[in-house]
């Protein structure tokens, strides 16, 4: 890859927003007849930028995405992206007319928000979310009063009705058992709706691990989120054919290089210590950007000039230090890559976030605003 010229920012995000297309087909070829991708945005699109994937993802076909709140939901509309957003998480009722100035189809997290967002006297779009065995948000599946007396409710207008699984990405036999009775739980929820004459109008239950890991459901709406941007929530989830790719690639720069004599400490903290004669690298990246502070001294790495390098001492909040004995030929203005490819090199957001105790959707959600992003088409 050649940057010469092109770039001149301290540190930032590249997008490939090739990859989430090639990955939003992989996902919606593995879904049952009728059963389309809602590419799941919030946070920022998990940092790759909501409103160019929402865009791009839209040219291709999706027609609908799901956000975290109200703002996330405004933000897609104002910048044009025309399909069904849904709104997954909680809206607080007051906000009611800001969800239908921006025409979002609101989750109803349970019987009380239903309440108070029909009191509003707005009329409303919503799914209604059931509780299928995760306690978080939904109407309990097995309530089926509860859930006759939301769907009736005069201001809203039920669209759709969905769970969430929390153990679907987990192999273990007690949790493949677990997944199976919320499924059942939601498609009995359902039936009793319908049995009873109220329409649950688009169903949907699998995230990026229902869809990996189940076979196909007959549903609607599939929601992926992470899976959409190439990277699975930890390393040891990928296949050894892995067939997605990771859409986003992380890059800073060397500032400076400094040489240091054996037993000369760097850093705060004097955290490292040169063990022998040592070069560092100076790189414009820190925690302020959203890596997490403690993976200088969790064994992070970098590439440089297509070679790893090893962090050293600790993160600062706008920089951090590489120690780049081993690579001499090192110099002020080489890029430096965190996550992604360089040369044959590479770095995963899996291989990152592990080092951190962390998911890949934790790390990647937090990677700040203060890097700019560049696409690639
Ligand atoms: C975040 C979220 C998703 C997407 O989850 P991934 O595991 O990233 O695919 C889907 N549904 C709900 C309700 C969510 O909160």
């Amino acid at each position: 890859m050649k940057y010469e010229g092109a770039l001149t920012a301290r540190a930032w995000r590249e997008v490939d927003l090739g990859a989430v297309s090639h990955n939003a087909a992989w996902l919606q070829g593995r879904m049952g007849p009728g059963c389309r991708l809602m590419a799941v945005v919030k946070a920022d699109a998990y940092g790759h930028g909501a409103v160019p994937v929402a865009i791009s993802l839209e040219e291709q076909g999706v027609r609908s995405f799901a956000v975290a709140c109200l703002a996330e939901g405004a933000a897609l509309r104002r910048q044009g992206v025309d399909g069904l957003i849904l709104v997954l998480g909680y809206t607080p009722p007051e906000e009611a007319g800001e969800l239908a100035r921006w025409r979002l189809t609101q989750c109803v997290a349970d019987e009380f928000h239903g309440r108070a967002l029909s009191a509003g006297g707005m009329p409303l779009e919503v799914h209604l979310a059931l509780d299928t065995g995760m306690h978080r948000l939904g109407i309990p599946a097995e309530d089926h009063e509860a859930i006759a007396r939301t769907w009736a409710l005069p201001n809203l207008k039920v669209t759709g009705t969905f769970s969430h699984l929390c153990v679907s990405d987990s192999p273990r036999p007690e949790d493949r058992a677990f997944t199976q009775v919320q499924l059942d739980r939601f498609y009995g929820a359902v039936a009793r709706m319908a049995a009873s004459g109220l329409d649950p109008g688009q169903v949907h239950i699998q995230a990026s691990y229902g869809i990996l890991n189940l076979l196909p459901q007959r549903c609607a709406w599939a929601r992926a989120g992470i899976a959409l941007y190439g990277v699975y929530s930890r390393g040891e989830d990928r296949p050894a054919s892995d067939p997605l790719r990771p859409a986003l690639s992380l890059r800073a720069r060397v500032a400076a290089l400094r040489t240091l004599p054996a037993g000369e400490g760097a850093g705060y903290g004097l955290a490292f210590r040169a063990g022998g004669d040592t070069k560092l690298a100076v790189v414009t990246i820190g925690y302020a950007d959203g890596l997490p502070r403690m993976l200088a001294q969790a064994g992070g790495e970098v590439l440089i000039r297509g070679a790893r390098c090893p962090m050293a001492g600790r993160m600062c909040m706008d920089q951090l230090l590489v120690d780049v004995t081993g690579l001499p030929q090192a110099a002020p203005g080489d890029v430096v890559t965190l996550i992604g490819r360089d040369g044959g090199a590479e770095i995963r957001a899996e291989e990152v976030a592990a080092r951190c105790d962390t998911i890949t959707n934790e790390m990647l959600s937090r990677l700040g605003n203060r890097l700019p992003i560049r696409y690639h088409p």
